[in-house]
């Protein structure tokens, strides 16, 4: 089954996933996501450390896009105070030929 990475909400099929815990004795203990609805091979089962770590990665990745919009957002504020400053110098320079 093709998965988009990261904590998935839902199965392909629509159904909510659902958190179990394995009892395997190769993964005692270990947490997964599966469908909600349908255990089966067309349906979701993912390892939660695993799509975790996943999650971290695009968070980690969205954070970078983010600091860099806002590095071009106060670089857009400080080009717009100058433009302000000039448009207020030349009200102010036609003022005093008024
Ligand atoms: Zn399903």
């Amino acid at each position: 089954m093709d998965m988009a990475p990261g904590i998935p909400r839902n199965c392909q099929c629509g159904a909510a996933s659902t958190v179990l815990t394995s009892t395997t004795s190769r993964d005692p203990g270990r947490k997964f996501y599966r469908c909600g609805a349908i255990s089966g091979p067309n349906h979701l089962f993912k390892w939660v450390d695993e799509a975790h770590l996943e999650e971290f990665d695009i968070l980690a990745s969205r954070q970078a896009m983010m600091l860099n919009d806002l590095a071009e957002i106060k670089q857009d504020i400080v080009d717009l105070k100058n433009d302000m400053r000039e448009i207020i110098g030349v009200i102010e320079l036609i003022r005093t030929k008024l």
